[in-house]
């Protein structure tokens, strides 16, 4: 749930300009410090497709935002709704021009 919620920060961070997915994480514990999350394998989705191998671009975005399910996490650090998220990402594409889709 954590890294989900991470994943949902991250859109609201970007203005739904960018999107993580398939991130995965463990916790790392050692003696005498305090737990941690180690964060690894992501891909990433940008609305203009520019950081590599993978990102699928605004359909990558469109299909983060509408796979995503908010948890108690999302609630507690009080991110935005899924439709805030979906309009603010409609809004990003107009705003540059990009081809209008359809959120359902
Ligand atoms: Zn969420």
């Amino acid at each position: 749930m954590t890294v989900k919620s991470f994943l949902h920060f991250i859109l609201e961070d970007s203005a739904c300009t960018m999107a993580f997915t398939d991130l995965k994480g463990f916790l790392h514990t050692k003696l005498g410090q305090a737990r941690s999350m180690c964060l690894f394998d992501p891909m990433t989705h940008t609305l203009f497709q520019e950081s590599g191998v993978g990102d699928f671009g605004g359909a990558g975005i469109q299909d983060v935002i509408e796979t995503h399910e908010c948890n108690l996490f999302c609630e507690g650090l009080n991110l935005s709704t899924k439709a805030v998220l979906k309009n603010t990402f409609v809004q990003q594409k107009k705003e540059y021009g990009i081809e209008a889709e359809t959120l359902v």
